[in-house]
């Protein structure tokens, strides 16, 4: 669980940190309080409502603390992962929206009922303050029909509302609102293939701002390779495998969202820094984990290309696509045709906004960092001065 204390006066981050391991014993929470060190408080946290008493423990904290007291937190913005169909864009949390999350549970199990403990938790510890759900569907919520709809029978869609969602919006969104400062145009007149590559992985066509498509779809399970989630698959597998291993669909569901991925193709891990790793020290599976992964980022690359009929940029961001500079230059690799080139001495920096193309490039590749909290700070200031 990631957080940040901001001043939406300045965009001052005063504090920031990160609770890990929640429910797993070794769980800790790091505190960094602006100019200042890290702060390690270990402490077990069994569940995310013990984590967000840690952390307000730490924002008030006589040594660490950032503020005296918690009447200062003017608002607390949620990153929520499925908004459905119901949410188009951030809204005040009420009951409501609070139902409308639970309703959207089961579309994003790993997701969904963590943040609903988040927005408890808060409610409890901070009785009044406005609360804002910012989703992480609602930016692709312009995607046109024929790049939302699957070809299975129409009444699915209007019986269970399965259909293509997106995810990462907020940082697909943040980081095209940079990539157009950056590049000194108006976003309205840029084509762009952001991608966000993390633990979860998704890749994103804006034309003119807009989401025209993006590679996870009815849950975050879909498009590339991740970490531990399988992306794409022939659904026919699943039928294979239910038959073959007498599996229920909750142990597919396990298996495809836990134990597989770069994960379970490696078995080594689901960390880029580990396969790396182990494919210098010649591990094959590892080797194949990451080839893997390159080889569809880098067809998402031409996929959205076409159906944009061009591109002027490509965006990398998150864990990998910020700091991995080797996976960068390996999904970059066979592009120069298309124009897109880069300069392997830019390339070598990690966590920076940077424009690492090759001089001769006529697309740009942009390395920028995401920063999903702050376009939720700025979401949560708008809708709370508009209250
Ligand atoms: P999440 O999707 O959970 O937010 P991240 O965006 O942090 O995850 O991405 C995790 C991935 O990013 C891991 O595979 C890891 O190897 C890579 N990563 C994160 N930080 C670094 C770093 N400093 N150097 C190299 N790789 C990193």
């Amino acid at each position: 669980m990631k957080y940040q204390l901001i001043d939406t006066e300045n965009a001052a981050v005063l504090a920031k940190g990160l609770c890990e391991r929640i429910g797993i014993e070794g769980s800790q929470l790091k505190h960094t309080p602006k100019d200042r060190d890290t702060v390690v408080v270990q402490s077990y946290m069994d569940t995310h409502a013990d984590a967000i008493k840690l952390v307000i423990d730490a924002l008030i904290h006589r040594q660490h603390g950032v503020i005296t007291d918690m009447g200062q937190i003017g608002a607390v913005g949620h990153r929520v992962v499925h908004g459905g169909e119901f949410f188009k864009k951030s809204v005040i949390i009420d009951e409501d929206v609070k139902k409308a999350i639970e309703q959207c549970a089961e579309l994003a199990p790993l997701h969904n009922p963590p943040n609903l403990i988040g927005i408890k938790a808060c409610e409890k510890v901070m009785p009044g303050v406005v609360q804002v759900a910012v989703f992480d569907t609602a930016f692709h919520q312009t995607m046109p029909q024929e790049a939302y709809m699957y070809a299975i029978p129409y009444e699915y869609y209007e019986k269970y509302k399965i259909r293509k969602y997106g995810f990462h919006g907020t940082s697909h969104k943040y980081v095209a609102q940079r990539a157009a400062i950056m590049l000194g145009k108006p976003l309205e007149q840029l084509k762009l293939i952001t991608m966000h590559l993390g633990n979860g992985s998704s890749i994103t066509a804006i034309d003119g701002g807009k989401s025209i498509d993006t590679s996870m779809g009815f849950t975050p399970l879909a498009g590339v390779p991740m970490g531990t989630r399988c992306g794409d698959i022939d659904p026919a597998i699943v039928f294979h495998l239910i038959k073959k291993e007498k599996l229920t669909a909750e142990q597919i569901d396990d298996i495809l969202n836990k134990h597989s991925g770069v994960y379970g193709i490696s078995g080594v891990s689901s960390d880029f820094r580990d396969l790396e790793k182990a494919s210098d020290e010649g591990n094959k599976r590892a080797e194949l984990a990451e080839n893997l992964f390159i080889y569809n980022v880098r067809k998402y690359i031409g996929t959205y290309s076409a159906i944009m009929g061009g591109v002027d940029a490509i965006v990398f961001t998150a864990g990998i696509g910020e700091n991995n500079s080797k996976m960068r230059e390996a999904i970059v690799k066979h592009l120069a045709y298309k124009g897109i080139k880069i300069d392997p001495e830019k390339n070598s920096i990690r966590g920076i906004e940077t424009d690492i193309s090759a001089p001769d490039a006529t697309v740009r590749t942009l390395v920028i960092p995401t920063n999903e909290e702050l376009m939720i700070a700025k979401e949560t200031y708008e809708l709370v001065t508009q209250h």
